[in-house]
């Protein structure tokens, strides 16, 4: 595995490996990773020659300072990770080299309503401080195809509408993988490691408020499954920021089903302090 410190020295090595006829995969994460990073390098592997993960916590997409200050950054374990899943290429930024000219006066992405629901209602600007790197990150990478996770759908949406919008959508692919959960239910997120024991086993509510809501779905109004969903959030102890059924593309949210339209089951909710999201895409029987 070859790490790079700098675009200057990541781009042009990679755009020699492509003039070869490699097709890239980037797989572009904050660290602390789990098995859920490890799948989508693994499915990277499988579909591209040569695989780019890069580790960066982006200081841009934190709406809580101390949700930044907090993050984990266990670098060693990550390595020996990526070693052992045959990533080839490890990309390893500074701030600097991610956003030379500083913090300020960054671009600003045309992501419409998808700006105001769900995580960007909760966590203003995320949004805009995600697609700043990934956009930063695509032009160091100029991959063939971008690997994400189902885990953060909406992120998803969010980034495939900003490729629309630069020309990394001319030559960069989205694939998204299934999210990877504990032997539990629980969704892996890095965030996870901040929970205590007790925390850990109330966390697994989450996926369960999931699983209610995809058995007892049926059509008409969906208020009332909602509430309820909430309310046995609620009870496990966990506060929810936001319960939803929603277009399962588009994301708008669904108050009346009428037992066609594909749905996704949304779901924030904080735990011990710890903020998680999880999602599950609605099968219709
Ligand atoms: P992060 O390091 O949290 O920014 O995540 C990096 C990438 O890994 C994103 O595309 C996430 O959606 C994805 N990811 C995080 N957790 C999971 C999971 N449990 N299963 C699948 N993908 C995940």
């Amino acid at each position: 595995m070859i790490i790079f410190h700098k675009s200057a020295d990541l781009l042009p090595f990679l755009r020699r490996s492509k003039a070869t006829g490699n097709r890239i995969g980037f797989v572009p994460t904050m660290g602390a990773l789990h098995q859920g990073h490890l799948n989508l390098v693994e499915a990277a592997r499988k579909s591209c020659n040569l695989v780019v993960v890069s580790i960066f916590v982006n200081p841009t997409q934190f709406n809580d300072p101390n949700d930044f200050a907090r993050y984990p950054t266990p670098l060693a374990k990550d390595l020996d990770l990526l070693l052992a899943q045959g990533c080839h290429v490890l990309y390893l930024p500074t701030t600097a080299d991610i956003y030379p000219l500083g913090l300020q006066h960054l671009p600003q992405y045309q992501l419409g309503y998808l700006d105001t629901i769900l995580e960007a209602q909760y966590r203003p600007g995320h949004f805009q401080g995600v697609c700043q790197v990934v956009d930063r990150l695509l032009q160091a990478v100029a991959p063939t195809t971008l690997f994400l996770g189902q885990k953060d759908l909406q992120q998803c949406r969010v980034i495939a509408r900003m490729l629309e919008q630069t020309p990394h959508g001319q030559t960069t692919q989205l694939t998204i993988i299934n999210t990877v959960r504990e032997s539990d239910g629980l969704a892996m997120s890095s965030r996870n490691m901040h929970l205590s024991a007790e925390g850990r086993k109330k966390a697994v509510a989450i996926y369960e408020a999931l699983q209610m809501l995809q058995q007892k779905l049926h059509t008409g109004a969906v208020d009332w499954l909602l509430q309820e969903a909430e309310t046995y959030l609620r009870a496990a102890g966990l506060t929810p920021e936001y319960v939803c059924i929603a277009d399962a593309v588009s994301l708008q949210p669904c108050t009346e089903w009428d037992g066609k339209q594909p749905l996704v089951a949304l779901i924030a909710a904080y735990l011990e302090g710890v903020r998680l999201i999880d999602n599950m895409l609605l099968t219709t029987n």
